[in-house]
């Protein structure tokens, strides 16, 4: 199952957030895939102001994760671009982020492919000449309940 949506402007990718903020729950994970700019970072923090966090939001670029306690959820937002040391994954307990009490976006998920556990949903982020094309696809149960309250 898949929600396509053009987001014509960067208030288009909040409100995406914001719905998005609605329809989660613990336990779920989302892969964000699209190249540098495409807007995934800008995502994930409209969904934390979706779920009424007000701090600073960061680019986890260097930290490789940030972590969130918003709205009694725990939200973890990875940007894997750097990551590169397989034994980083252990050392720095990424597996126990990944639970039922957790929700979790992965920016850069192909860089940790046999690390990671599987999505629920992928969102692709695309860079169009104006704006950008979102493509949010369920591949779990829980993703497509997910992605059905969203859409109505
Ligand atoms: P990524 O994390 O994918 O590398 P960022 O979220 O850091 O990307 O940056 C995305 C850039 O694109 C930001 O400058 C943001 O203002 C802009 N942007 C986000 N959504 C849109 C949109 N729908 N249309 C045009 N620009 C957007
Ligand atoms: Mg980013």
């Amino acid at each position: 199952m898949k929600v396509a949506r053009y987001l014509a402007d960067e208030n288009s990718t909040a409100r995406l957030g914001f719905e998005l903020a609605m329809v989660l729950h613990p336990g779920l994970v989302f892969y964000l895939v699209g190249d540098l700019g495409a807007g995934k970072t800008t995502l994930v923090r409209s969904v934390l102001r979706g779920l009424g966090f007000q701090g600073k939001v960061k680019s986890p670029t260097y930290a490789l994760v940030e972590s969130y306690v918003v709205s009694s959820l725990n939200l973890y937002h990875f940007d894997l671009y750097r990551f590169a040391d397989p034994e980083e994954w252990e050392s720095s307990g990424f597996r126990e982020y990944f639970n039922p009490h957790t929700v979790s976006f992965v920016e850069w998920p192909e860089k940790a492919v046999g690390f990671l556990p599987p999505a629920d949903v992928i969102i692709h982020l695309g860079i169009r000449d104006f704006g950008r094309e979102a493509e949010l696809e369920a591949v779990s149960e829980a993703g497509r309940q997910c992605l059905n309250r969203l859409q109505n």
